[in-house]
């Protein structure tokens, strides 16, 4: 078993004038068994560190690492049964791709038939096999990354760990490596650990994704529980592209509703009368700030409902429109802010059009502004 738990790890950096810096603040994270764990979030938040620390590429501050029933805390890099890809793949140029896969395993001693064998196994999954005596500098992008992989699907770790792998490759061999390395998780059966900012590869290839921030863990989820059901303004503003957009307003009564209210700058305010569910997540919240999101493909062009509940519709100034096929982002400004929609693309909209949009309610989230925690 390689489930790969970490408790309160803590790393705090020191600088030359012996002020700390805490990256990685006390995380909690049990990642199962074959598991596909990404991790995610913006530059700076700690998942790279937290990455190395498994790897034991970096002393840990405080806590603990257990990869199955073992704690490594104090256990050497080679002895973790761990096998890591770096982004910049660390391929050894003056060495053939054979020489490069098989390094590792001469080092640990292993015997010559076993390493030829296990080289040649790792060649034939990762489509190597013609490629063995050239040296890195002869391949593509990808398939020096297909190398880097191979030498660690040689080692026959437990745990696989990913360091943003796929960011120096050209767009369209990232989508490939992606889809090959889902399958090499299907394939090996191991546990993967996978660090990247990518969210659309968060989404794509984590069993669970855990969504990170400044050294804190903001929530683990599976991709599309993080997707509909986010925690807080930070994990629905991260995942899903256009991002979510937010309404800063206040609830107030009216005629026995509950209206949400954003002021808008000396024109009309925007009104979203909350149906009865937001309604009841938003009781105590009667006369105080909160936040109202919706996603961008949660708001329709109002031309194209068919049923029409004025009380979901608003109508704002398109300020540019972004026509991408099938449908079109929409960005309208409203002075207070802008907020984008998804829209399909049946209709042509001009800059400066006041277009009238439906929300669909129940998919909106309403939010704490000073938690920031969702309502629920
Ligand atoms: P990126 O996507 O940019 O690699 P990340 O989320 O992986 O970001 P880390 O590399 O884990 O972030 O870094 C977390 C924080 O720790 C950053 O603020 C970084 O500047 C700091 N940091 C990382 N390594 C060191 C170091 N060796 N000394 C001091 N600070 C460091």
């Amino acid at each position: 078993m390689a489930e790969v738990t970490l408790k309160n790890l803590v790393k705090e950096y020191r600088d030359d004038k012996r002020t700390t810096f805490r990256a990685v603040k006390g995380i909690n994270l049990e990642i199962r068994d074959r598991e596909f764990m990404v991790l995610v979030g913006p530059s700076g938040c700690g998942k790279s560190t937290s990455l190395r620390m498994i790897a034991g590429l970096e002393d840990i501050t405080d806590g603990e690492i257990s990869i199955g029933d073992r704690v490594v805390n104090d256990v050497q890099p080679k002895d973790r049964d761990i096998a890591m890809v770096f982004q910049n793949y660390a391929l050894y140029p003056h060495m053939t791709v054979f020489d490069n896969m098989a390094f590792g395993l001469k080092l640990l001693k292993y015997p010559r038939d076993e390493i030829k064998k296990r080289v040649d196994d790792a060649a034939d999954i990762l489509g190597l096999e013609s490629m063995l005596d050239r040296k890195p500098k002869q391949l593509s992008g990808g398939q020096r990354q297909r190398v880097a992989v191979g030498r660690a699907i040689v080692r026959k770790p437990k745990v696989f760990l990913f360091d943003e792998p796929l960011s120096n490759l050209d767009a369209k061999m990232r989508v490939q490596m992606r889809t090959e390395i889902s399958k090499l998780h299907a394939r090996l059966n191991a546990t993967m650990i996978y660090v990247t900012h990518d969210q659309v590869e968060a989404m794509t290839m984590g069993d669970r994704i855990c969504v990170m921030k400044d050294g804190n863990i903001m929530q683990v989820a599976e991709p599309l529980d993080l997707y509909n059901r986010p925690e807080n303004m930070f994990t629905a503003g991260f995942i899903g592209s256009p991002p979510m957009n937010f309404f800063y307003g206040q609830v107030v009564p009216e005629g026995g509703r509950l209206v949400f209210v954003e002021k808008n700058d000396g024109n009309a305010p925007i009104r979203i009368t909350l149906d009865d569910r937001l309604a009841r997540l938003a009781k105590n919240y009667e006369g105080k700030s909160i936040v109202f999101g919706i996603r961008p493909e949660d708001i329709s062009d109002a031309l194209m409902v068919t049923h029409i509940d004025e009380s979901r519709c608003l109508t704002a100034k398109v300020d540019v429109s972004e026509p991408m096929g099938a449908e079109t982002y929409l960005y309208f400004d409203t002075t207070a802010h802008s907020f984008i929609a998804r829209v399909h693309s049946e209709h042509k909209f001009d800059f400066g059009q006041q277009v009238k949009v439906s929300l669909d309610l129940e998919k909106a989230h309403l939010f704490d502004p000073e938690t920031e925690d969702v309502l629920k």
